[in-house]
């Protein structure tokens, strides 16, 4: 994996010095010796991580922070910062102004690439979900996100240590505003991580008899807890372990002994991230459900059925089951337009597709075919008894009244229906074969006088 680093140092043999490192490892190295210019550089170039100087001169590197973590187009870069001294002091200030990470100079070789790597990996996943919200709102299907607020936010965490009295301890520090949950058995807590959808999980790295490297691969590597994110507690010095952690996947760390300042900053960020990519992931999927789904009737749309399809035919291939399609055209739906108004149309429309959905079990697919024509596909259904749902569905529509214009306009429509199967496949029988299958059935009951069904017959 490579990425674009900014180094930002007043002292120009620090930047070279990063650098230097860096390159060998094949990042891509920007450097640049103001916060000023990191900011500029920072918009232009858009690089997947800043290391940042804490004291530089004019404007240091907190003010710097602050500033490119309140700027919509750079406060999605991770930022480190790199202080002179261990403070604990400019590490509260510096989660504060919104970094972060932090390391210490000299910068060691094996903290400095764990971090990069494993911060550079989660903006390339949440990159991949930002780039699919732009999209979401370049089609007018997504919403905009207010990255202010927090509101709605759930704050559910499960503390896993064996130890009573650390619990206690991080209880206490984290305060009221969180619903916590602890656990000493890993299994135990697994199993409750699985089903509950905590919103972090804080994990102590150095419990006895407890593999907790493993624990955390485990929460990494289930379906229910991938994207939890992953708080470590490590004990002061063990660079190892740590590196280790960070490799696994874990999103962030607290050393022994715990500050709570420390600790409440980064459970809020861990908490916030979140709590974005949440939105993210679920406006990207409102996005998807618009595009596979026709605006009118919400049923599935042509794009939809021309994947699923396939995939339903496969299936029936293989069970050796088969699957029936109906195509349902309105009878002279042309006429309904001009008399009464293309939005009366449209209303017999939306009143057509709720009659097929109800009409339907769960797991048919009905899609809107075209304008006033309709498909739906039948798993593990045979051609004739396809043929009397068909039947069915044509005499409650012939038989209802539809009622438009504020009730003024009563109108009753009738449909056409041609009905295929896989029963007709021979070797190389495709999808798409069968739908034109359909479509000559129906064609056939539009040309001996309409509302009928008809099976396609070779
Ligand atoms: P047939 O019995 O042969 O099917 O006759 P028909 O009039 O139903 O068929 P034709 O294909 O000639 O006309 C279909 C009409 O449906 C034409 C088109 O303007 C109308 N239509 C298509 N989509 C929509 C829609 O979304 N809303 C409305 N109101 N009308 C639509
Ligand atoms: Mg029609
Ligand atoms: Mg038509």
């Amino acid at each position: 994996m490579t990425a674009r680093v900014l180094v930002v140092d007043d002292l120009e043999p620090n930047v070279k010095l990063l650098e230097a490192k860096l390159r060998a490892e094949y990042f891509d190295v920007i450097g640049v010796f103001s916060g000023p210019d990191a900011i500029e550089t920072a918009r232009s170039e858009q690089p997947d991580i800043i290391l940042l100087d804490v004291m530089m001169p004019g404007m240091d590197g907190f003010e710097t922070c602050r500033a490119l973590k309140s700027m919509p187009e750079t406060m999605h870069i991770p930022v480190v910062m790199v202080t002179a001294l261990d403070q604990q002091a400019d590490r509260i200030a510096g989660l504060g102004a919104g970094a972060d990470d932090f390391l210490t100079k000299p910068v060691e070789d094996v903290a400095l690439f764990a971090r990069v790597r494993s911060l550079t990996r989660l903006k390339m996943m949440t990159d991949e979900l930002r780039m699919r919200h732009t999209s979401g709102q370049g089609l007018g299907v997504v919403e905009n996100i207010d990255y202010n607020d927090y509101s709605e936010m759930s704050r559910r965490i499960l503390i896993m240590d064996d130890r009573e009295e650390q619990i206690e301890k991080l209880k206490g520090f984290l305060g009221d505003d969180f619903e916590i949950s602890s656990e000493s058995d890993p299994e135990i807590a697994l199993s409750r991580a699985k089903t509950s959808n905590f919103d972090l999980i804080i994990v102590n790295m150095s419990m006895e008899d407890i593999d907790s490297l493993r624990l955390c691969s485990r929460i990494r590597s289930l379906e229910e807890t991938r994207l939890t994110p992953i708080l470590a507690i490590v004990r002061q010095g063990d660079t190892r372990k740590l590196v280790r952690a960070l490799d696994i996947g874990v999103n962030d760390y607290v050393a022994r002994p715990v500050d709570k300042n420390e600790v409440l900053a980064r459970v809020n960020t861990q908490l916030r991230r979140k709590y974005h990519t949440d939105q993210l992931r679920s406006s990207f999927q409102a996005s998807l459900e618009m595009a596979v789904t026709d605006q009118l009737t919400g049923l599935y749309n042509r794009r939809y059925l021309a994947s699923h399809l396939s995939a339903m035919f496969d299936r029936a291939y293989w069970t050796g089951r088969s699957l029936s399609v109906l195509i349902l055209d309105i009878d002279h739906f042309k006429s309904i337009n001009d008399t009464y108004g293309h939005d009366a149309g449209d209303k017999v429309i939306q009143n057509f597709a709720e009659r097929i959905t109800s009409a339907i079990r769960g797991i048919d697919l009905a899609c809107r075919y075209g304008g006033e024509e309709f498909l739906i596909a039948m798993p593990d259904t045979d051609k004739n008894f396809a043929a009397i749902v068909a039947e069915r569905l044509r005499e409650d529509i012939a038989g209802e009244k539809i009622y438009l214009n504020g009730g003024r306009d009563v109108v009753e429509v009738t449909v056409s229906i041609g009905v295929a199967s896989t029963e007709e496949s021979d070797e190389d029988d495709t999808s798409q074969r069968l739908i034109k299958r359909a479509d000559e059935a129906l064609y056939k009951a539009k040309n001996s006088g309409r509302n009928k069904v008809m099976l396609f017959a070779a």
